[in-house]
């Protein structure tokens, strides 16, 4: 039988597709990280892109400002999600004939805002005629050389921490407006205290999943400790909401243990978003959840994947 993106999903493809794909020796990191590590002289340079399209990242009655913030703002997170500083972008622009002029302005008004908030100039791009609204940003961060915070580095006794709040995006319109959280994942690199980093543009069980394979270990979640946003309280069970609801955009990190009181004391002197403590790296290979009883339960990835959808 013939292999088709909805029966292989997301993360098989992307396995299939960057095995074709060989990279130089000016390449720190390739495929598989929030963003690509390529060698410029004195620094290193994130590469990042990523679409929006109409009807599945946002609906044709989004603010138009809010679709521009969210296009440029999702590269910015995952160039966070790095401990990176935003340089420059290109956007390409997909659209049908009889797309309003002024709704796409509005739009660009909305990239150009969120853009110029964090130093991220938009330098070109692209536009062409095609069946649904799609805007592509291609990003480009850069951090000190050998300073991009991997998802790779974690070791098992590492305390597992996560910045705002989970769950819940999508039923709001959190998914149109959150902010990259740039300044933290600065600080963090900053500081050497991060040992791995991702974003959580996938849900929690799914990106946390992303960064024990990475890292080659497992992790135990406190299942109570995971700080649900109002709008998970409001659906039936908002614990699993938030481990399965994607574009959450916080940033999901790793801390030495013996450095885990030090982070909090500094983060609470010096940020303003709440960062908390949510689980422990294992050497078990396997993600389980750990409720108040002490029950265990092995969590599956049941965050969004582009081709199954959403499996929560
Ligand atoms: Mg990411």
């Amino acid at each position: 039988m013939m292999d088709t993106l909805q029966t292989i999903g997301e993360t098989a493809l992307i396995k299939r597709l960057v095995g074709r794909l060989a990279t130089g020796r000016d390449v720190v990191v390739g495929p598989g990280d929030d963003c690509a590590v390529v060698r410029a002289g004195d620094e290193d340079w994130l590469l990042t892109s990523d679409p929006i399209i109409e009807s599945v990242h946002f609906t044709a009655e989004a603010e138009p400002s809010q679709i521009g913030h969210k296009a440029v703002a999702r590269a910015l997170s995952d160039i966070a999600a790095m401990g990176g500083a935003p340089r420059w972008a290109v956007v390409d622009v997909v659209a049908p004939g009889d797309t309003d002029v002024e709704r796409l302005e509005a739009i660009y008004d909305g990239m150009a805002a969120t853009a110029a908030a964090h130093g991220l100039s938009i330098v070109g791009g692209d536009v062409a005629c095609g069946p649904a609204l799609e805007l592509h940003v291609f990003a480009v961060g850069s951090v000190p050389r050998d300073g991009a915070v991997l998802r790779s580095g974690t070791a098992p006794g590492d305390a597992i921490f996560v910045t705002g709040e989970l769950g819940g995006s999508r039923i709001g319109t959190h998914h149109l407006t959150f902010e990259p959280r740039l300044r933290e994942g600065q600080w963090l690199r900053e500081g050497g205290w991060a040992t791995a980093m991702c974003d959580i543009s996938d849900g929690l069980s799914t990106d946390l999943r992303h960064l024990t394979e990475a890292s080659d270990v497992g992790a135990e979640l406190q299942i109570d400790a995971i700080p649900c946003s109002e709008a998970a309280m409001s659906a039936d069970d908002p614990v699993t909401h938030a481990l399965g609801d994607g574009e959450d955009f916080e940033l999901l990190l790793t801390v030495p243990a013996d450095r885990e009181n030090d982070l909090l004391n500094a983060w609470s002197r010096e940020l303003s978003v709440a960062c908390t403590r949510i689980g422990t790296v294992t050497a078990s290979g396997q993600v389980v959840g750990v409720d108040a009883a002490r029950t265990h339960t092995t969590l599956s990835a049941t965050g969004y994947d582009h081709f199954f959808g959403d499996r929560s």
